[in-house]
This record gives structure tokens, sequence and C-alpha cells, in this order.
């Protein structure tokens, strides 16, 4: 699991965004991921993450 970096609440999937000025990469949850990606200029989309079992 890991954290969004948005509201921090941990997430089996994640989606890796940019959405600012500052041209960093995040990675946030669906949630926060349709409220970034609403009307949003600078929103960039990079992939998703996913939690994986080890073998
Ligand atoms: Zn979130």
């Amino acid at each position: 699991m890991k954290n969004c970096d948005r509201c921090f609440l941990a997430a089996p999937i994640l989606y890796r965004v940019r959405y600012d000025e500052s041209g960093l990469w995040f990675f946030v949850c669906l949630k926060c991921w349709e409220s970034l990606s609403k009307n949003n200029p600078l929103y960039a989309y990079g992939g998703t993450w996913k939690a994986r079992k080890k073998k």
C-alpha cells in the first residue's frame, strides 16, 4: 500500500499526476485524481501505481 500525496490515505491503486506549476509528479488516489483532473490545464497523467503481492 502507498499513501495518497493529497489526502494521505492508503490506497491499493494510485494515479501518477502533475497538477501544478512545480512540474512535480504526485501519487494520488482515485478520489483526489478526479478532482485534480477536472478543469485543470496543468494536469498531466503519468500512469498508475498498483500494489503487488510479494512472490
Ligand atoms: Zn487522495
